[in-house]
């Protein structure tokens, strides 16, 4: 029996094309198109430059939404002056092949003025969660990402949207933005995917050279060692976490921005021998190199 696809439904396989939305009003019509066949959409926003990290989002978005987009923006406004804006990896031909690989529906791909035209003059700016961590190692970092993310919500009008635990601070950041500014949106975090050594795959860890990319895991095997000391009670956390900033600097990382254990739902800081009888993740970020690296686990 066939059937006559809904509009805007039309029956795809893998290999299709994604469709390229490049401004606003032409991803408000395709999804308004979806949403007239009773389709729903999910959301991935990325910068690009695309990994099994990545893709394990649109696969999360896959299995539970009709369709899938996948935003492709290099966000101007969450890079400090000095940071790598200008280098950041801009990978199009083959972040597109591989989102037709595995059968994303579109890429949502602005350039900067459409997101941010002449006279743009809002920030969003989520407080407490940012008080810590990259809040204050990267200053200004977390208005970028909440206002390019609310930008998306609001453009993209999606039902649910993917965001890596390896950015686990910008999870929780995002989440709280969504509830606050009432954007009817599903935060959804999906697990880290790592290399088989354990370090997490990132998109900046190309700039690593490949005696840097041999050293990089040390950074997640450090912090999984502090987490089973913590776990296990032997000693106190802010000891686990100082003899792991040691070991690291003794390696030639470093600066190390943070290494801390705290609460995976509020960020409070939790030290000394305090309890841990509420879900807590320890952060790191350090730097090998020219490159930054961040990671989190669970404890
Ligand atoms: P980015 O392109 O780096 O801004 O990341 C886009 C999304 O992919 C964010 O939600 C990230 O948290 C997520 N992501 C990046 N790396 C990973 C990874 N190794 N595993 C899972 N998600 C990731």
């Amino acid at each position: 029996m066939t059937q006559t696809p809904a509009p805007g439904a039309a029956s795809r396989s893998p290999k299709d094309e994604p469709v390229v939305a490049r401004t606003i009003a032409d991803l408000r019509s395709l999804v308004a198109a979806w949403r007239r066949a009773g389709l729903s959409v999910g959301l991935v926003p990325t910068m690009g430059a695309l990994h099994a990290g990545h893709l394990s989002l649109v696969a999360a978005s896959q299995d539970v939404c009709d369709r899938t987009i996948v935003s492709i923006f290099v966000n101007p406004k969450q890079f400090a002056p000095g940071e790598d804006l200008d280098t950041y990896p801009r990978t199009w031909d083959s972040d597109l092949a591989a989102l037709r690989d595995v059968g994303a529906h579109a890429v949502f791909a602005p350039i900067p003025s459409e997101v941010y035209p002449a006279g743009h003059a809002t920030t969003v700016s989520v407080a407490n969660l940012t008080d810590c961590l990259d809040g204050i190692a990267r200053p200004g970092f977390f208005d970028g990402v909440a206002t390019v993310v609310a930008k998306l919500f609001l453009q993209s009008g999606a039902d649910k949207a993917f965001f890596g635990e390896k950015d686990f601070q910008q999870f929780l950041v995002v989440r709280r933005m969504a509830a606050d500014l009432d954007i009817p949106i599903d935060v959804i975090g999906c697990p880290t995917v790592r290399e088989a050594d354990g370090l997490a795959l990132s998109s900046r860890n190309t700039y690593l050279s490949a005696a840097e990319r041999a050293q990089a895991p040390r950074l997640h095997q450090e912090m999984v060692k502090a987490a089973h000391r913590i776990r296990s009670g032997d000693g106190d956390i802010s000891a686990a976490c100082a003899d792991a900033i040691a070991a690291l600097s003794a390696e030639g990382f470093g600066p190390i921005d943070y290494i801390e254990m705290r609460d995976a739902e509020t960020l409070a800081a939790l030290s000394g021998t305090d309890p841990v009888i509420r879900p807590a993740r320890l952060f790191a970020a350090a730097r090998l190199g020219e490159t930054r690296l961040i990671d989190n686990i669970g404890v």
